[in-house]
Formats: structure tokens, sequence, C-alpha cells
């Protein structure tokens, strides 16, 4: 009968949706979306801004819709019939989009608009429309003669393979390595907890004891409490081996295979290197700009890192007589430092963070902050009970978005947080749609007799989750494809790591951080140690951070074709970085996902890039006042509205007066002066 998705819709009809309507739904709308598309590509008319440009940002709307309304489920509420759909519908649309990016007609039509575009008169909102839509086609191959176009379908095929080889081998080495624990012994230091989850693990597989293997949630507990050094180090060099044992699951071949082929790509497409190619549409632009940002970084960072090393080495000795710190014994001594110097217990700060004095909390700093009104409803449709709905207004009491909070873990939930959306915002005809926003999240659910309390941890997710939601909430421009968080990815974290740090303000904490029993206001004390243990041996976690990205760039930001020793271009990567003894047998890049299979090559410094932005905004807000409400509307009118409208460094100047300086995060991060001992 009458398929609820292909009925115009303005809140997701849930309720009315079954799994059997997804993929002829799908079908429909892609077919609908290609006719739109050969109606601009095929028109009789000479292309212009509005026929071609604007035409194709309005296109396949109701396809965006059933898909947004689809992978969200596949992550939030998903099930067997709901995954295979998805397997099904994927290589429908890669093929719609791969279609696309391929039309030549359609790719004429953009140019011939693209060449006039000095003359067009354009807006700063509409000429970086035309140059998104532009390079959408040039970045892969549409300038191309037809040569070199095979070419380049030659080595994306090519690369799709090998990063996908990449990453199976790092996956094959993590599962088939496993430490089996016959003496309890070898499990001191270990909570109760862990050795609970070490014994269940042995026993999922028929073993007496206790296993340990090389998945996160096994190994970081071990490598941080077991008080058995030898068996560390065995875990240690077993981890940082990945991929790098010569035989049929080593990486170092694909590594190389898939440098020269980023690097060849690149060329073809006429840029210096796989960084160049990247960069380009990132606010840090180019190679020397990173590896600038990044050295003058590590020239601040190291002096403190070399302090918190020696420190480190120093408390190693006294209490275990240790003479050379090995990375093995970092988590260890770190922790047990850690432990000395603030104790601070999780179980301590929960009772201050009932979930809903939280949420109530980031409402009403976003009140503050920018004058939202939030109104929970019982009136829209949602997919699960645990999903809370809420209209949310501006002072004028005009509808500024509709919000879908879902916090609880369930079985169809992938873990972690993000925030998503159902519709994105634009302008229509004159009128402003609003969009539909959604963080979903994974916190502890209450019980009848406990409310869901959240370590400090979550509640700082949870702000970071919800500044990404008013990125999308307070979004105000004319192209849905410029809306919201559609920006340089670089540039993405600045809305959410910015609101974060409210939650280490006394002001804004004592709005909402009391005690779910007593009433009382988290103790001054209790926020003091948070906020210093959070910055504990912050030079060696950055330096840690600048060495990924420096390797990062030694991969990708040089033609690599002269490269054959993958361990030895590891080496010289990191000589400036490396404060621990190197170990022979292990290798990082051998097992470095997210540069070699994930997307972020020429991409890690953005870590923290991200971080030097919100660093740097937030000090503006803390010499006016952290509530003060002109730099507020500074960052709403320049920042959270502006989408991808401009160049986010075009953005940021006008809120901030001046480029972004690392010196409010070195002072953040204590790496000024660094008085080690507090
Ligand atoms: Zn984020």
């Amino acid at each position: 009968m009458s398929n609820p998705l292909l009925i115009p819709f303005d809140t997701a009809p849930f309720s009315k949706i079954k799994n059997e309507h997804f993929k002829p739904a799908f079908i429909e709308a892609i077919a609908d979306a290609r006719a739109e598309i050969d109606a601009i590509s095929q028109a009789n008319e000479a292309p212009t801004f509005e026929n071609t440009i604007v035409a194709l940002d309005f296109s396949g709307q109701q396809l965006d819709r059933i898909s947004s309304v689809f992978f969200n489920l596949n992550s939030a509420e998903t099930n067997a019939e709901i995954q295979k759909i998805a397997q099904e519908v994927s290589p429908l649309l890669t093929e719609f989009s791969n279609d696309i990016t391929l039309n030549q007609d359609l790719f004429q039509r953009i140019k011939t608009v693209y060449d006039q575009k000095e003359t067009l008169d354009l807006t700063p909102e509409e000429s970086t429309l035309l140059e998104k839509r532009y390079k959408s086609f040039s970045r892969n191959g549409a300038n191309l003669p037809e040569e070199k176009k095979k070419r380049l379908r030659e080595i994306d095929a090519e690369l799709a393979k090998l990063k996908l080889q990449f990453g199976e081998n790092v996956l094959a080495e993590t599962n088939k390595y496993q430490k089996h624990l016959t003496q309890e012994s070898d499990l001191d230091g270990l909570p109760e907890g862990e050795k609970e989850a070490a014994a269940q693990l042995a026993k999922s597989k028929d073993l007496d004891g206790w296993l340990i293997t090389l998945d996160y949630p096994s190994y970081i507990p071990f490598m941080k409490y077991a008080s058995n050094r030898e068996l560390r180090k065995e875990l240690s060099i077993a981890f940082g081996s990945k991929g790098f044992h010569q035989d049929a699951l080593d990486n170092q071949e694909n590594i190389l295979k898939i440098t020269r082929l980023r690097h060849e790509r690149a060329v073809l497409l006429g840029y210096k290197s796989h960084a160049h190619f990247v960069l380009e549409e990132r606010m840090a632009e180019t190679p020397e700009k990173v590896y600038t940002f990044l050295n003058e970084l590590l020239e601040k960072a190291k002096p403190a890192a070399e302090r918190e090393f020696a420190e480190l080495e120093q408390f190693a000795k006294d209490l275990d007589g240790i003479s050379q710190l090995e990375k093995w014994d970092s988590a260890y001594y770190s922790e047990k430092l850690k432990q000395k110097l603030f104790n601070l217990d999780d179980e301590l700060l929960k009772p201050y963070f009932k979930l809903e004095n939280v949420i109530a909390g980031v409402f009403k700093v976003s009140e503050k902050l920018f004058g939202l009104q939030f109104e929970e409803v019982f009136d829209i449709d949602k997919y699960h009970e645990d999903v809370k709905t809420y209209r949310i207004y501006d002072a004028k009491k005009e509808l500024v978005a509709i919000f879908y909070a879902d916090f609880h873990p369930r079985a169809g939930k992938r873990g972690g947080a993000w925030m998503t959306s159902y519709k994105s915002q634009y302008l229509e005809n004159g009128k402003n749609i609003r969009p539909h926003i959604s963080n979903v999240c994974n916190f502890t659910k209450p019980t009848a007799s406990k409310p869901s309390l959240l370590t400090f941890n979550e509640v700082t997710t949870l702000f970071h989750e919800f500044g990404h939601g008013l990125h999308g909430m307070l979004a105000n421009t004319t192209y849905p494809s410029l809306s919201g968080t559609s920006v340089y990815w670089d540039f993405v974290e600045l809305p959410s790591q910015i609101l974060e740090n409210w939650c280490y303000e006394k002001e804004a904490l004592k709005l909402f951080a009391t005690h779910y029993q007593t009433g009382e206001l988290i103790p001054m004390e209790l926020v003091t140690k948070i906020k210093e243990s959070s910055t504990f041996q912050e030079g060696l976690a950055t330096l840690r951070q600048i060495s990924f990205g420096l390797l990062d760039m030694s991969w990708h930001a040089a033609d690599p074709s002269h490269i054959t020793d993958v361990k030895k271009q590891e080496e010289l990567a990191f000589i400036d970085t490396d404060l621990f003894p190197s170990i022979a047998e292990t290798c990082m890049s051998t097992s470095f996902s997210h540069i070699f299979q994930g997307g972020y090559s020429s991409g890690y410094y953005s870590y923290k890039w991200a971080e030097v932005l919100d660093a740097d905004a937030f000090a503006y807000f803390k010499e006016k006042g952290i509530f003060d409400k002109e730099v507020a509307t500074k960052f709403m009118d320049h920042v959270l509205s502006k989408g991808g409208t401009e160049n986010p460094m075009v953005l940021y100047k006008r809120f901030r007066g001046a480029e972004p300086k690392i010196e409010a995060l070195l002072e953040r991060a204590g790496l000024l002066d660094t008085p080690v001992n507090k």
C-alpha cells in the first residue's frame, strides 16, 4: 500500500515505518533523484548558477531524508534485518553517487558556470557552493583526458583493495594473539572487575584461568594496572608489532604501495603531494602550515614532556627500583602517580552528575549564551521509548530546531556517542526550514532505586555532542549542503570541544552539579582537582599526538617513491618526539589504521588543531566572562550559524578578530611553565 517514507513528511514517521518500506523507498527515491539530475544535465537552456548549481543542491532531497532516517536507525536501533537492508542498498547508493561524479554532461554545465564565476557577482556563500561543487568533480578527475581518467579509476580501485587488506591484516593480527594466564599472581594489580573480565574471556574460549588479548578493553587495563613488568613487556611488544612479522599479514609492502599510489593520484590531478591534495579542503590549507603548527607545538611541549618523563622515571625508581623507563612502563606508572597526586575516584563525583541535572545544565548554559528555550514535547513520533523529544525556541519564541535525545545503551545501538540530523536547515522560497537534530549516547540506565549518574568523562561527552548539536540547530544558511556541520573537518570539532570547557567552570557547574540526594553543590576542591588532573602529563600526551601527526605527514607530504624501509622512515619521523628507548621488534605504521585504512591521511594533526581552536576561542570567553552575551552572539553569528558557507579561517577571524594562536592551549594544558608537582 502506501509507503510512509515516500509521502512527504516533516518529522520522521517512525511509528509508521516498517522494515519492508526501506528498500522500495530507496529504489524509488534514487530513480526520482536520477531523473532530477538528468533534467539538470540535459536542460536546453544555457547553464546558469540557478539552473545548475542551485538546482543540484536541492535535488535528491527525498533520498536524503530517507537515507538519514535509515542510517541513523542502523546506528541507534538496528537489527539483523536492517543490517541486511543496509548491505543491499549501500551499493545502490554508491552506484548513484558514482554516476553523478562521472556524468560529463553535468560536469560540463558546472564547468561553464565555474569559468564565468568572476562575472556572476556571487555572494560569498554562492561562491563557496560553486567552488565546492566544481571541486567535487575536478578532484575526482573530471578535467583529465580519457587515458589519465582511466589510470585514476585503476588507482582508486587498487587503493580501495589495499586499504581493505591493511585493515584486515591488523584485525587478523589482533585476533591471532592471546595471552593465557594460569596463575592469579600474574594479574596482580588489576582491579577485581578487570580480573573478572579476563576470567570471562578465558571461559568463553573454554580455557581455565585468565585471558588477555590485544583488544583495547583487555589490553589497556592490563598495561595500566598489571604489576608484572615482564608480562607488560610481552603484551606491549605484541601490540606494537602488529603487521610487522615478515609473514602473510605483514603490512610494510601495503604501506609502500598505498603511499605511492596516493602520491601518483595527487600528481595526476596536478598537486605536489597527497597532503597538498587533502589539505586544499582543510582549514590548515598546506603541508607547510601543518608542519609549522606541529613544530611550534613541539617546541613548546617538549620541555614539559621531558620534565614529566623525568618525574615519572624518578617515581618508578623510588617505587620499584626501575633504572630505565620503557614504553611498557608508561601507562602503569602514570596511573600510579595520578592516583597518588589526585586520588580522584569516579564514584566520588558521580552523585553530583545525575543525568537529568546535566541535561538541564547544558540547556541552561545554552540559554544563557544563545537565548535558547527548551521544551520537552510528547507529540513527535520517535523510534524508541527511551528517546526524548524537544522543541527549541529562540528568545522571540520562533522555532529553532527539533531535538531528539537518546541517551541509554540497548542491544540495537552501537557504542560511543554522536550527533546526527534527520533534516538539515536551509532556505526555501524565502522560508527558513528548521533542522531536526539528534544526540545519541550510551549512559548507564537508571534503575528502580538509582538514577542515571554520569562519570565526569560522560558529562564532558554530553556537552561535546550537544556542542555539535548547537552547530546543527543554530544553522542559518541558504543551501542544505553548506548547512550546520558541513564544514572542513579540521573545523568541525570547534563547537563541540569548546562547549566542554564550561564543565570545568565553577560558574557553570553551580547551575547543575548538585548532589542527587542531598542537593549539595559540588565542593570546589573537587572541581579544582578535576581541572588539575585533566592536564596531568599533558606534555607527554601532546608529544605523542605530535609524533603521530609528524609520522602521517612524513608518509604523505612528499614523494614517497624513494622509501624502501618502513621502520627507518618511522624512526626518522619520530626523531624529535621519542623519549622512550626505541624497540626493534615494533612498528607503529604497520597498524596505523587511522591513516592507512581510515580517512585520516594527512589529517592526524587535526586532533591538536581543533584543541588549539577551542582553547583560543574559549580564552575569549574567559577574558570577557564565560556567559558574556556579546562574545556568545559573535560566536553564534560568525561560527555556529554559518556552517560551511565561507572558509573557516575567515569565519573564525570575524568571531575572534585574529587567527587562532597556540598560547591559549599551552596555558590551559599547563605547558607554558609547568610546575610538574602539584
Ligand atoms: Zn566530536
